[in-house]
């Protein structure tokens, strides 16, 4: 049979109403609300993340209710990872949480262990800064070299610092290790290494 454009939306209504109909039929409390009422108010969140793990930088869905992580999978709308994660970016929740507990050995703080010491003991954010800035300022004024002999012999301008050396971490992303070789090169560090070096 063939159906013109007309004939097709006909059939289309009829088909609505007739649906219509059945639907009230069978849930009369339904009908008279005019539509379904769903509850929006779940208390699961999904959050995107990325992964801390290494530079790759997966992104994740953390789906957490209260202050506990339910699931993390990879999130299918990131360009990197398409929905994919290795076994360390499925394993993200245990940085939190251990068998649906606060991990213990999560660490929440800054530990310093001094020089000499066998102890680590927490410190503050503000502390562990400004050490941090005065023991590489003191550093390099103390041991930074402008001049030095190329294997000629003859006396070349070096601007260097070879007393303070810089070593990366896998979590970092390019734009961290962007800053991060930044910095090293203007303080006039040589020595930089990786923790991810293949
Ligand atoms: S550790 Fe795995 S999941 Fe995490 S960023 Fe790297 S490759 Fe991606």
């Amino acid at each position: 049979m063939e159906l013109s454009r007309r004939d097709f939306l006909k059939l289309s209504g009829g088909a609505s109403v007739a649906g219509v109909l059945a639907y009230k039929t069978l849930d009369p409390g339904l009908a008279s609300a005019g539509s379904l009422q769903l509850d929006l108010n779940k208390p699961i969140g999904e959050i995107p993340a990325i992964c801390c793990y290494c530079g790759v930088g997966c992104g994740a869905i953390v789906a957490a209710e209260a202050d506990k992580i339910l699931n993390i999978e990879g999130d299918p709308d990131h360009p990197i990872n398409q929905g994919t994660l290795c076994p360390k970016g499925q394993a993200l929740a245990q940085i939190r949480q251990l068998n649906g507990e606060i991990n213990p050995q999560r660490l929440t703080e800054p530990l310093y262990r001094a020089p000499g010491s066998t102890e680590w003991e927490p410190k503050s954010w503000e502390w562990i800064i400004e050490t941090i800035a005065r023991r590489v300022k003191d550093t390099r004024d103390k041991y930074f070299i402008t001049e030095a002999q190329n294997a000629s012999g003859a006396t070349v301008t070096v601007n260097r610092c070879e007393a303070i050396g810089q070593i990366g971490g896998g979590e970092l992303d390019n734009e961290e290790c962007y800053l991060a070789v930044k910095l090293a090169r203007a303080l006039g560090l040589v020595f930089l290494e990786h923790c991810a070096r293949l």
